[in-house]
């Protein structure tokens, strides 16, 4: 049998399939293997893609070395992915294929030297034990491996291992009938308190055999030293056996699963998509309900129902800090059928979760991203929670978009995909409005409680709390009220670090980081001047390193500042700061959450992350320290992303049955983002920004491609630009619009250089061939520095 396998070599003839003849040693070979081949002079990791009994290669294939897993971590489900990835995403195979699997399970090889001659064996060195060449270090023993060698005493052979390491423990098992213990414990003496503290607590458990050290140690409170006594005695049998890590354990579920009576419009919803869900069919649907109308009821009862009709469910959530809440939900619902997926999981937690997933034992898998390529068998429903969430693609290569990927999963495997939003992206809020999605709505809070008011406050005729202060004293009197009825405050500022730039009032200098083209950020708690995209630190000055004046300022505020005018002005007030900075601790954000659900805290003070999907009854004001921060860099979906994310954190307010207030702190009071937010009609807003786009020729009115070429000298980088420009313009058609190349808005970052082409299209049947050799080509201009990247369908055009 022969294999055809995508071999893990960077660049040039990475899509090139190898073909390798399967060794009648190794039966295990299957679509997904993963396994090492031989190449040229290395050995190198590669994933089987097909299986054939004949080959066209003219000359004599060479050997595949070893399989790595025990089981193919992939599916055919996934290999067949991969191909459409590839086609679509502008990325070689083999990206994608390493993509698929969690980050630690990249394979290990050790050279290894096996003594097989008797002599050999004897020899110091190797204790008769295999040994790691690679990590021989001694001359002399070296020079003697080399030896062995040289007389056919040993041979080298491949180990590989995984970077995760199953988790082992102890278990003990029974060596006797349970009256032979009786026996044993009749001939004990009587002052041997232990061994017969031991045997009678064997009689007494002797059907919870076989059972865990851990368990034994804690409930019947046996030392280890006993234990190891009554293994001696052979009394007991001891083997480790292979536990999963948890990365739930401790999950206390706060939220009890309390079944709750579905509303109408919940019911129709449900009813739709489990019909969907029986009858096979790979519908999308789109719920769309304003915030707090129970969508997240509405997945939980569908996933339900597709467990009842046996098949298995996946479902998405933006972002890790929603997790906690949602995973605690689907947790309390579907307990020990649950496997989470997120990079915030330790090596071991990931490799033990993926693992189960892969081993069939898991029938619900929540989690981020990369989650959508989870190796889970007879999907019979996927949820993506926030659809219009940007962080569903991803940034680097392979640039995908997990709503896209779900479509084909969804389509592969028969079963409806449900994307739900308060305030759908346009992408496919327009699908809808042509009926390629089903539209689902849900338009009433599902406790019948109002939205709440949300009122506006125009920073520029606007009273501040105090000098160079951002909160307005409006603001501040709401927040005190609230807190003396005992009630909380959710505050948003979608920025972090101190002051977001230094400017020097004599010269107009401003600090930026010498490798991008971004303003230095000011921290304070590390007192040192950050770039947020590079992390290039520097001292705060205290001169103007320009020109030595002193009379800098920092300006532009972050949450840090924010926290600081609270502390001042409410000292005894409790404050909760959630961003990048206190968040980059493991299980930090739950803490966080944790402590304001329990009330520790009064004001929860964050970026974006607090925005959405957290669900506290107690909260009845949420802040927004400024509306504006998002709304004029320059992309065509600002007003889209200002409108969501005002949306979304307003309707954190009031869910319960305190009644609650918006307060949003804006100098644009009159943007129709703003505006609208006011009201959260997100039927208003979708119809403008339709208008908007329509008129400057935008998705979802056009298909856009960017392409960005990235280079450490800039003029290399437009050169290319132009190159590739004028190949566009002679081979599409005339009404494609080719905008560029101009340099990017950022137009350095980490030293490199960066020009864009955006193409916009209708319909282009050579797009696809041409952006692919484009993509080649890229490849043999690696070599002179020049980098060329494709985005299809980018989040943003800057
Ligand atoms: P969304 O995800 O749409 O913002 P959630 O699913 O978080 O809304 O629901 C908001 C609140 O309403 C939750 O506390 C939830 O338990 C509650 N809820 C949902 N459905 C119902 C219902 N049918 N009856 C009563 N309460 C409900
Ligand atoms: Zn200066
Ligand atoms: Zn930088």
């Amino acid at each position: 049998m022969i294999a055809q396998v995508i071999v893990d070599i960077a660049a040039k003839q990475t899509d090139r399939i190898f073909e390798y003849h399967i060794p009648e040693n190794i039966s295990d070979v299957e679509i997904g293997s993963r396994v090492v081949v031989p190449f040229g002079p290395r050995k190198l990791q590669g994933f089987v893609v097909g299986i054939s009994k004949t080959s066209n290669y003219p000359g004599k294939l060479k050997d595949l070395l070893v399989v790595v897993d025990e089981m193919p971590p992939l599916t055919p489900e996934l290999v067949k992915l991969s191909k459409y990835m590839a086609k679509n995403v502008y990325s070689y195979r083999i990206s994608i294929l390493k993509t698929m699997l969690p980050r630690v399970m990249r394979a290990n090889y050790r050279k290894i030297l096996t003594p097989i001659s008797k002599s050999a064996q004897k020899l110091a060195l190797f204790k008769g034990d295999p040994v790691d060449l690679n990590n021989l270090t001694d001359n002399n023993k070296i020079a003697l491996a080399r030896k062995l060698l040289r007389n056919n005493e040993a041979k080298v052979e491949y180990l590989v291992e995984n970077k995760a390491k199953k988790k082992t423990e102890n278990q003990y098992l029974l060596s006797e009938s349970r009256e032979e213990y009786q026996k044993i414990l009749n001939s004990v003496r009587r002052n041997a308190l232990k061994q017969r503290r031991i045997l009678t607590d064997i009689i007494e458990n002797y059907d919870s055999y076989p059972r865990m050290q851990d368990e034994l140690e804690k409930t019947a409170k046996i030392t280890t030293t006993d234990l190891t006594q009554a293994v001696k005695k052979n009394w007991l049998k001891k083997a480790a056996v292979e536990v999963y890590r948890n990365p739930l354990a401790g999950f206390d579920n706060k939220k009890k699963a309390v079944t709750v009576t579905l509303n109408e419009e919940q019911e129709v919803a449900v009813d739709q998509i489990s019909n969907s869900v029986q009858k096979q069919e790979s519908k999308t649907y789109l719920l769309e309900g304003i915030t707090g109308s129970g969508k997240t009821e509405v997945y939980l009862h569908t996933i339900s129902k597709t467990l009842d009709h046996g098949r298995n469910a996946l479902m998405l959530v933006p972002e890790i800090s929603l997790t906690p809440q949602m995973v605690s939900q689907v947790k309390s619902r579907f307990g020990n059928k649950v496997a989470v997926l997120h990079s915030s999981l330790s090596t071991g937690e990931l490799y033990d979760e993926w693992r189960r997933i892969r081993r069939g034992e898991i029938r619900v898998v929540v989690g981020t991203r990369s989650a959508v390529f989870a190796p889970i068998k007879n999907l019979g429903l996927i949820v993506i929670d926030e659809e219009h969430e940007s962080s569903y693609k991803q940034e680097d290569n392979p640039r995908y978009h997990a709503r896209n990927v779900a479509l084909w999963r969804s389509d592969f495997n028969n079963c409806p995909l449900v994307l739900g939003s308060a305030t759908p992206s346009l992408y496919s809020r327009a699908r809808a409005q042509k009926g390629i999605y089903h539209l689902l709505k849900l338009t009433k809070r599902a406790n019948n409680k109002n939205l709440p008011q949300v009122n506006l406050i125009d920073l520029k005729h606007a009273e501040f709390a105090g000098d160079q202060f951002d909160l307005s004293t409006d603001l501040v009197n709401a927040i005190k009220d609230r807190l003396s009825k005992n009630e909380q405050v959710i505050l948003m500022l979608n920025r972090r670090g101190f002051a977001n730039f230094m400017l020097c009032r004599e010269c107009g200098y401003v600090m930026k980081c010498p490798n991008c083209d971004l303003s230095l950020t000011m921290h304070k708690d590390t007192h040192e001047m950050q770039c947020h995209y590079c992390g290039y630190t520097a001292p705060i000055p205290e001169k103007c390193p320009n020109c030595q004046s002193d009379k800098i300022r920092f300006l532009g505020t972050g949450t840090q500042k924010v926290q600081e005018e609270l502390e001042q002005l409410m000292p005894d007030a409790k404050i909760l700061r959630m961003d990048v900075d206190t968040t980059r601790r493991k299980g930090s954000y739950k803490k966080i959450l944790d402590k304001f659900g329990d009330h520790e805290a009064d004001i929860l003070l964050g970026t974006q992350m607090i925005a959405k999907g957290l669900d506290f009854p107690n909260v009845t004001l949420v802040g927004v320290v400024n509306a504006d921060t998002g709304l004029w860099v320059p992309d065509y979906n600002a007003a889209e992303r200002t409108f969501e994310l005002l949306t979304q954190v307003a309707g954190r307010a009031g869910r319960a049955e305190k009644a609650g207030e918006v307060i949003i702190q804006t100098y644009n009071p009159e943007h129709y983002a703003i505006e609208l937010a006011q009201t959260q009609d997100y039927e208003r807003f979708y119809a403008y920004e339709m208008q908007m786009r329509h008129a400057g020729n935008y998705p979802p009115y056009y298909y856009t491609v960017l392409i960005s070429i990235a280079s450490k000298k800039e003029q290399n980088a437009a050169r290319e630009a132009f190159k590739i420009k004028r190949k566009l313009a002679s081979s599409l058609h005339s009404n494609t619009i080719i905008l560029g190349p101009t340099p990017s808005a950022i137009s350095r970052l980490k030293n490199q250089y960066y020009y864009q082409i955006l193409v916009k299209y209708k319909k282009e049947d050579n797009l696809n061939d041409l952006l692919h050799q484009i993509q080649n080509s890229a490849q043999e201009i690696k070599k002179y520095g020049l980098n060329v990247y494709i985005d299809n369908e980018p989040e943003r055009i800057v």
